[in-house]
């Protein structure tokens, strides 16, 4: 064994029983070929045909998942299973799959079986409370745990304010302010950087994930894009999406940032980001109150005595209409491939019927 691949994460009970095949863990994803990590090292893997595609309906692996291999040691393996996830990121696809006759809308996953999400935004010019609670939701759905990371502290004098801003948004997750630069904060994430856990990085382009990763590991292993801080504007390094073991035993996956995770269902984590705002809905005088001119409306007084901010009450009811209009676009997609799915069946039928039909001709010809 060159590789253990419980260094990787892996539990040996999420091996499925009575099943001949080798445990790996996708490293990356290319086109058609997985970079996967497996006990005789790292290799490539292939999907197979008949379990992934045709009437298969095996998720396609994604970046941190386990996946189950036949190894070939004289080329590429074959990807047979995708383990169970425990966590992950979706984002759907709504453009090709939806056209097609068949195919059922699968969702398109970014990552999966993550620990910790960490939510880097940088304290200066970017930061945005708005895009933070964001990442927040997104995370909270993931099923993994949120922390936040204020990164670039070396450039502000004074950032205790910005703090205490997301701290608020941020009810009962880890707010950390950090410096790659000089290394403050750094000591502070160390809970979470313990070998075996996986960490997903979120945040826009340049605002410093591969320069923390760097200093986590204490070596140079991402690509810094460097960028002029006067228009705080970064070129694109990272293409695709990778799982890096760190020295320090702590698995890193690089993701894209929210702009491609989109919105998308962003429903089953909005109770956990807004447990502040939750905590005044269904107290109004009015069961049906819409929290306009109501008298006895809970929001209202709240927002009026400061205990809830105005900004907050928007964000909460922008990224309820988000996540409606996403909803609804599932609702549509998800009819639309169960009617595509009865007319995939009904053609086989008829094409099946046809066949039998052409045998019973020859039948009688012969
Ligand atoms: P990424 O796109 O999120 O991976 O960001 P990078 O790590 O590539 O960093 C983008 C730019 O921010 C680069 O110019 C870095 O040198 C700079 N940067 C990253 N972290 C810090 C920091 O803590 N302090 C300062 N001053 N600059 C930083
Ligand atoms: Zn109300």
């Amino acid at each position: 064994m060159i590789v253990d691949l419980t260094d990787y994460g892996f539990i040996p009970t999420m091996m499925p029983e009575g099943v001949n095949a080798v445990p790996a863990r996708v490293t990356a994803v290319h086109k058609e070929r997985y970079e996967i990590i497996c006990e005789y090292g790292q290799t490539f893997g292939r999907l197979k045909a008949g379990i992934y595609y045709g009437d298969g309906y095996e998720s396609f692996p994604t970046v941190g998942d386990f996946v189950l291999i036949q190894y070939n040691f004289s080329g590429d393996s074959l990807i047979i299973k995708t383990l169970e996830r425990k966590s992950k990121f979706a984002r759907n696809d709504f453009s090709g799959h939806a056209a097609g006759f068949v195919k059922t809308v699968k969702e398109q996953l970014v990552a999966a079986n993550f620990d910790y999400v960490f939510i880097m935004a940088s304290l200066n010019r970017d930061f945005n409370l708005k895009r933070i609670e964001r990442y927040l939701t997104l995370a909270w759905q993931s099923g993994a745990i949120p922390v936040v990371v204020l990164t670039k502290a070396d450039l502000m004098e004074d950032f205790a304010e910005n703090v205490r801003a997301v701290e608020k948004i941020a009810p009962g997750v880890g707010v950390y302010p950090v410096s790659a630069k000089t290394g403050y904060g750094i000591d502070k994430l160390s809970d979470y950087l313990k070998p075996r856990k996986t960490i997903v990085f979120l945040g826009s382009s340049g605002v410093g994930k591969s320069s923390l990763v760097n200093a986590l590991a204490g070596e140079e292993i991402m690509a810094v894009n460097e960028i002029r801080e006067d228009d705080s504007r970064g070129r694109h390094t990272t293409t695709h999406r990778q799982l890096i073991k760190l020295p320090n035993g702590v698995i890193v996956i690089d993701t894209p940032g929210m702009r491609e995770l989109g919105m998308w269902d962003v429903n089953t984590g909005l109770d956990e980001a807004f447990t502040d705002v939750k905590g005044y809905l269904g107290k109004c005088r009015f069961s049906d109150c819409r929290h306009k001119t109501e008298p006895g409306c809970a929001i209202k007084e709240a927002i009026a005595n400061g205990e809830l901010s105005e900004e907050r009450w928007k964000s909460y009811q922008q990224i309820m209409r988000e996540a409606k209009f996403a909803e609804n676009k599932s609702v549509f997609l998800h009819d639309k491939s169960k009617r595509d799915k009865a007319i995939a069946q009904f053609s086989k039928q008829i094409n099946s019927k046809r066949r039998a039909g052409n045998q019973a001709d020859r039948d009688v010809f012969y």
